[in-house]
């Protein structure tokens, strides 16, 4: 265990979880960002907590790692990459939340120093409260990857000895680390996920599904080889498959907690102080 270990589980965060109640932590708005592999990952599995989180008063960040060059049959990588970026913008902006600009291409995530130290420069210049990342077991190698350099971003906030690109002071707040259920709920071995949490994103499934629709050149994509609506009804029908492990919920998002060493204290869930009864663990009503 490092020393910024013991500090920071030492370091109980109780203000995160009470300051998260009303939305805002040491009298600014909670901030919440979402990393996630390539545009629209964010709209299918993340985005209707984050509007929710909005609703609630936080400050939203959205990121993906790479720049969806690999989404098109019919465009070069170069044109592939400039359209997914006008529909990933929108789709932040819908979202309300701000756009960092991906970093590498599809297909092109490793966890290795030089893509660390640029996610790692993220983290600290927005300094999170709570980071929302990929499942770490997923279907797709860039998801997984994804989530290990987010977790490993945020567990060297603080560490003045790890170069960051560019250089960015180490932070000192803690950060609460939830993963999001890998697409379509299975892991690489095809078995089922079970979330610790549900989100019930029933109220804002719309605003989710006009955000999704923001991706167009994927919409369009995915609708002509699979039929009329296929994209935005797949976001739909993931997440009545989560409604479904809990009683009196239609619609949700599923979450699981990182563990929280080196990243925040024990106790912390600012996503429960912040949604209350919108969120249930996932065992309910099974
Ligand atoms: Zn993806």
């Amino acid at each position: 265990m490092a020393a910024q270990d013991a500090g920071a589980v030492a370091g109980a965060v109780a203000g995160a979880v009470a300051g998260a109640v009303a939305g805002t932590e040491c009298g600014r708005s909670v901030r919440i960002m979402a990393l996630a592999a390539h545009p629209d990952d964010i709209e299918f599995m993340m985005a209707g907590t984050m509007l929710l989180l909005g609703q609630a008063g936080c400050d939203l960040h959205y990121m993906n790692l790479a720049n969806g060059s690999c989404g098109s049959t019919e465009h070069d990588a170069e044109t592939t990459a400039r359209l997914r970026d006008g529909e990933a913008r929108a789709a932040a902006q819908a979202l309300g939340a701000t756009f960092y600009p991906p970093l590498v291409d599809d297909l092109a995530i490793y966890y290795e120093p030089r893509l660390l130290a640029q996610v790692a420069s993220v983290v600290r210049e927005v300094a999170p409260d709570m980071l929302l990342l990929p499942s770490p077991q997923d279907y797709m190698e860039d998801h997984q990857n994804t989530a290990r350099l987010g977790v490993t971003a945020a567990f060297c906030r603080g560490m003045p000895n790890f170069p960051v690109q560019p250089p960015c002071a180490p932070i000192a707040n803690d950060i609460v680390v939830y993963h999001a259920q890998p697409y379509g709920h299975r892991d690489m071995l095809n078995r089922l996920v079970r979330p610790d949490l549900l989100v019930d994103i029933g109220a804002v499934l719309d605003q989710k599904t006009a955000a999704l629709g923001m991706h167009a050149s994927q919409r369009r994509w995915l609708d002509e080889s699979q039929g009329l609506d296929s994209y935005l009804q797949t976001m739909v029908d993931l997440a009545a498959e989560m409604g479904a492990l809990a009683q009196g919920i239609r619609y949700a998002e599923g979450w699981r907690y990182h563990n929280p060493l080196g990243l925040c204290a024990p106790d912390s869930d600012p996503l429960r102080a912040l949604l209350r009864e919108r969120v249930v663990p996932s065992s309910s009503g099974c």
